[in-house]
């Protein structure tokens, strides 16, 4: 007897919302079913090809469909690896994790949303179509098989069963038709036909269909006799079995590619860009890559994994490849087929494949030049494709401290004070003649930074200031130092540092204004040092705004690390309190200036309250938090008060 098991709590409640949630494309379901047909035979073939067992010939695997109208019901079996008692449990079980889970339900309301594909619970989408699912299986060298059945959420029971050779076979009892859904159609062969030509024309292996034709009979309609018709079975092979990258482009369409990207990568929109190449030469490849439209729920989660598939003529031999892409193409879905890997390579040794590093560096190369071009002929889809992944981009220019500037600044965009996203050629190629510096200014939005008050002096130049929103901009553009301006015609390059709008010396001031400066403050410099005492520990240093037009005050920093920064870095989680080495300027034209003077001179204390008002105010206009919040306001209500 079996007992009637349970599916893991949070399987059951994703079963049950897949079930009955998902109203689209019920049809997907036959090839999820073909797909993990078509990966067990590959696992059979690597496995016995990399000596385990006796070799097996791939022209014997194949596939078949048999739907049986009168008892409804369709069965799909291979001949492939099969599963024992425990890979039943384990693989039919449980349905998703708890990532995935969280996911789904932040996205309850998107209708729309493809699970099955998302999550790769495939197996489970049977359920769309069928009220009762029978997995008959025997793993290779097994002598025993076992069956698994399952009515649906319910749970499922497993028992040991016959079963002549190995692989699996899935019997599915269709469910009934209903007012809106007509499942007899999953069990016409013209429409599994369809289906199998739509979504699993490339699967390598035979995908074989009994099929009912009628036929002449013989000796009739000859000779003036009446024809007469029999019926006759003849065992069609459904798909055209060629790998889709094995194709040449011009027999593709988009569809084809767009198709082929969903079904094998899981994703339910098209991929915002493929790239199908065929090389000879050092390495010999064919890579067919693909750039997702948007990021994976997952994607800047620790689960992430990177990687192409990887095959050797025709089989594949890695799921996941990371060694294939670097980490700032990380987004990058597809696969590699090479006749020049071995068949049975370890991962170890794949490592250091001399192909296979070949292969990398030229996929590298491709990937980038693709993009560049998109950059060029379409704006619109470069800009949403580095909305979804320029944050890598980035992160990749800054982990490898700019070693990787040369590859990737051009792909890099910005938003500007030019009003449209920006690249940095572009940038340079609107400087103004004695522009020497490419000016930034960071903060959380464009309408923060618009109205900070650093920007003031670089704006009155009519100079375009790069903004960046985004936590890492800063970091990345500091690890690359400066742009490197390509000389027309030549490989030679000049250097064009960046420069925030609240760095020390912005290189916009004449020689006389600093002289003016530097006179004024050696004037003050009694009340400088108060001011510097008061806020010590805070600042570093006050002094008069060479920037400052209109605003009162504000926060710029010496160094390397910026107040942008620190906000960055104290919001992660292994934090170490970094500071930025502050510096309170003060506008000298501004009123405040002269009645700073003239506290000083007759009411210290107050010049001292004074400073810290001024310093509480700079961090809010610089969103940052103050230290204490109902002292700054009570004190700003005492002098509201004295008005
Ligand atoms: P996925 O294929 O995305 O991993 P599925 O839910 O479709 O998810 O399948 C779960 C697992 O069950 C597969 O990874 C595979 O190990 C196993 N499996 C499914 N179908 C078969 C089959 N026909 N033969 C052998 N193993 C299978």
């Amino acid at each position: 007897m079996s007992e009637t098991k349970e599916f893991k709590a949070e399987s059951k409640r994703l079963l049950e919302m897949m079930i009955n949630s998902i109203y689209t494309h019920k049809e997907i379901f036959l090839r999820e079913l073909i797909s993990n047909a078509s990966d067990a035979m590959d696992k059979l073939y690597f496995k016995t090809m990399s000596g385990e067992g006796e070799a097996i010939s791939r022209s014997d695997m194949q596939i078949t469909i048999e739907a049986n109208k009168d008892d409804r019901k369709l069965i799909i079996s291979d001949n492939g690896i099969g599963m024992t008692q425990e890979e039943l449990e384990n693989n039919l079980g449980t349905i998703a994790q708890s990532g995935s889970f969280a996911f789904k339900n932040e996205n309850e309301k998107t209708e729309d949303v493809d699970i099955i594909g998302q999550f790769g619970v495939g197996f489970y989408s049977a359920f769309m179509v069928a009220k009762k699912v029978t997995v008959i299986s025997k793993a290779y060298g097994s002598d025993t098989a076992y069956m698994w059945t399952s009515t649906g959420a319910d749970g499922y029971t497993i028992a040991e069963a016959e079963k002549d050779a190995n692989g699996t076979t899935i019997t599915l009892d269709i469910k009934d038709n209903t007012d809106d859904e007509n499942y007899d159609e999953y069990l016409t062969p013209y429409r599994i036909k369809e289906l199998v030509k739509k979504y699993s024309d490339y699967i390598r292996y035979p995908i074989k269909m009994d099929v009912e034709h009628e036929k002449l009979k013989e000796g009739t309609g000859v000779d003036g006799k009446e024809p007469e018709y029999e019926k006759e079975i003849v065992t069609e092979t459904l798909n055209s079995q060629i790998p889709i990258w094995k194709k040449a482009k011009n027999e593709l369409k988009d569809e084809d590619y767009n198709q082929f990207y969903k079904d094998k990568f899981h994703d339910y929109s098209d991929p915002l860009l493929h790239i199908h190449s065929k090389t000879e030469g050092t390495a010999t490849y064919s890579a067919l890559l693909y750039i997702p439209e948007k990021a994976p729920y997952d994607y800047y989660s620790k689960n992430y994994e990177k990687g192409l598939q990887l095959y050797s003529s025709g089989v594949m031999i890695m799921e996941k490849c990371g060694d294939l892409l670097p980490d700032y193409f990380s987004f990058v879905k597809g696969l590699v087929d090479s006749e020049d890997l071995s068949l049975n390579i370890s991962r170890e040794m794949l490592q250091h494949d001399r192909q296979l590093k070949i292969i990398a560096k030229a996929i590298e190369k491709s990937i980038k030049n693709e993009l560049k071009k998109l950059q060029k002929n379409d704006r619109e889809k470069y800009e949403k494709f580095f909305e979804a992944f320029g944050t890598q981009i980035k992160y990749g220019i800054y982990e490898s401290y700019g070693m990787n500037k040369a590859e990737l600044q051009d792909l890099l965009m910005f938003k500007s004070s030019n009003g449209t996203p920006t690249t940095l050629e572009e940038y340079v190629s609107r400087m103004k003649e004695d522009q020497k510096f490419i000016y930034f200014a960071s903060g959380s939005s464009v309408s923060r930074i618009e109205s900070l008050p650093q920007t003031e002096l670089v704006r009155d130049k009519g100079y375009e200031i790069l903004y960046l929103t985004d936590h890492v901009d800063e970091f990345c553009l500091q690890m690359m130092h400066a742009y490197d301006k390509k000389t027309e015609g030549s490989d030679e390059t000049t250097p064009i540092e960046y420069k925030s709008v609240s760095a020390d010396d912005l290189g916009l001031e004449t020689e006389e204004e600093k002289e003016e400066i530097k006179k004024e403050e050696e004037n003050n410099k009694e009340m400088f040092d108060f001011l510097a005492e008061k806020l010590s520990g805070k600042v570093k240093a006050v002094k008069l705004s060479q920037r400052l037009k209109n605003h009162p005050v504000c926060i710029t920093s010496e160094g390397m690390l910026s107040v942008e920064m620190e906000k960055v870095l104290s919001a992660m989680p292994d934090n170490q309190g970094a500071k930025a080495e502050k510096v309170l300027e003060i506008n000298p034209n501004h009123a405040i200036f002269g009645k700073l003077k003239s506290l000083y001179s007759t009411d210290k204390d107050k010049a001292g309250e004074y400073a810290d008002l001024l310093y509480d105010q700079a961090l809010l206009i610089e969103g940052m938090p103050i230290e204490n919040p109902v002292d700054f306001a009570n004190k700003l209500c005492e002098i509201m008060a004295q008005q």
